[in-house]
């Protein structure tokens, strides 16, 4: 009872002298089990992303050590006179500082930069929930930070794996929940949204609320594919399967295909789960990881594939690209129209994921402003040519974008924001709502 009176006090001290001054020392006062942190070497990790092309500085920033420590600082921002924003920060692979905030704290999710380990991920993460696998009901409860690498490996003691990936595995359960998480699977399971069974989200009110298909199911459906806007997800229930052993020769099987034009290469599961993470390793050493990365991704309706084809590969890009690009068919009918992602409205969409990095070699066409302009090239002649293109992790800065993106999906996004978001406190580094005073 003392604590709590203790916590309140704090919090509604808070509220007055943030509301007054926003004085981030102000912020220490809240109660937490974590830590609040004003380190400069914390906001500075706060500030940047993988895209690496801006930089925007938090006024602090929060080790949560719970559920509970979201709560608390939600509830304060939500409370406050002047009111500050809230980012949850995954593992900070955005490409356009989604999960970054300047008018308020960012929440490290996935743990501190000083717990990081030489493998990229976090030696030292706070005593948050661990993954706890049900054998028998197949699936894991993740703390929302989690990654993805842990996740696997915590199943495969179990000889079970989740069903549906993203190439990378070094990204955190809530990061890619907010967006999607595709890859080789999703045409067959679906995305990574339509394999969750259960949801605990803090909203934008500060409330806990766990939810699922018949529990504050609109919560549920919101927040998936949500780009962090509705809530943050302290835990996510994700369905498991038994973990694919080699199966190729079955699968050859079935296909009809010349047999010279057959090559394999023999890998255990989790090597070929985690093989981008090779390719960061070799980058890494040779100082091609850490520059920027104009990305861009892109949803394409099937009958527009092969326009795209001529109007970008053959025409914009011509013979001279640089950098992996992915394309992978993906099925509608595995993506559940409740959730709040856009895809085209066709039967089949391929992703098309341009995925560049500028570099500082002399050649003008490695340049980020040559591969931002040639983005943006793309992006007009999508719009021009009437492709109804849809962007995978958007990245807009004008409402009129964001309403043009949602199409009839805005009504009920912007209907959801003002249910679980009122003072559009999350995820500000999205760019679609300003935090109202
Ligand atoms: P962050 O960048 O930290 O956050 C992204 C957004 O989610 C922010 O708005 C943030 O506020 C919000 N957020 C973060 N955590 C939470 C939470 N717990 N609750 C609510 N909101 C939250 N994507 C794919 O689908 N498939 C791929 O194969 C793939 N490969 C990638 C490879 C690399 C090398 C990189 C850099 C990215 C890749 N991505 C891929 C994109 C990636 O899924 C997204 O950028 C994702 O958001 C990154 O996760 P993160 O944990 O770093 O999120």
């Amino acid at each position: 009872m003392a604590t709590k009176l203790l916590i309140t006090f704090a919090i509604c001290r808070l509220i007055v002298t943030v509301g007054l001054t926003l004085d981030p020392t102000e912020l220490l006062r809240l109660a937490v089990e974590g830590q609040l942190s004003l380190d400069p070497s914390d906001l500075e990790t706060a500030s940047l992303d993988f895209g690496m092309m801006g930089r925007a500085k938090p006024l602090a920033v929060l080790h949560p050590a719970s559920a509970e420590d979201i709560v608390r600082l939600v509830r304060a921002a939500y409370g406050s006179a002047l009111g500050f924003s809230v980012s949850a920060r995954g593992h900070g692979h955005s490409i356009n500082g989604q999960a970054q905030t300047t008018k308020g704290v960012v929440i490290e999710m996935s743990g501190s930069s000083k717990g990081r380990g030489t493998q990229g991920g976090y030696g030292s993460k706070p005593a948050l929930m661990l993954p706890r696998v049900s054998e028998t009901k197949r699936y894991v409860d993740v703390w929302g930070g989690e990654l993805w690498i842990d996740v696997l490996r915590s199943t495969m003691e179990h000889g079970l794996a989740p069903k549906s990936w993203t190439d990378y595995l070094y990204l955190s359960v809530g990061g890619t929940l907010s967006n999607a998480g595709i890859s080789g699977q999703a045409f067959n399971h679906g995305p990574q949204i339509a394999n969750v069974h259960e949801l605990d989200v803090v909203t934008g009110k500060g409330e806990l609320f766990t939810c699922s298909e018949n529990q504050n199911s609109e919560l549920f459906h919101a927040v998936l594919g949500g780009l962090g806007q509705f809530g943050i997800i302290t835990r996510a229930r994700i369905a498991l399967e038994p973990a694919p052993q080699r199966e190729i020769e079955a699968l050859l099987k079935k296909l009809d295909f010349i047999p010279t034009s057959v090559f394999t290469t023999d890998l255990p599961y989790v090597d070929f789960l985690d093989r981008v993470h090779k390719a960061e390793l070799k980058l890494r050493s040779k100082g091609l990881w850490d520059v920027p990365h104009p990305w861009l991704n892109l949803f394409i309706p099937k009958s527009k594939i092969s326009d795209f084809d001529k109007g970008v590969f053959k025409g914009i890009l011509g013979n001279k690209t640089s950098g992996p690009i992915l394309i992978y068919p993906m099925n509608k009918e595995k993506w559940d129209q409740r959730s709040s992602v856009v895809t085209p409205d066709e039967e089949v969409f391929y992703l098309v994921a341009f995925l560049r990095s500028a570099l500082d070699s002399g050649d003008e066409t490695q340049s980020l402003d040559y591969l931002t302009n040639q983005n943006r090239q793309i992006l007009r002649f999508c719009d021009d040519a009437g492709i109804n293109a849809k962007q995978y992790l958007p990245h807009y800065t004008t409402q009129e974008e964001w309403l043009d993106h949602f199409g009839d999906k805005w009504a009920q996004f912007y209907q959801r924001k003002m249910e679980f978001d009122p003072r559009r406190i999350l995820a500000a580094g999205q760019r679609i709502f300003n935090p109202t005073p």
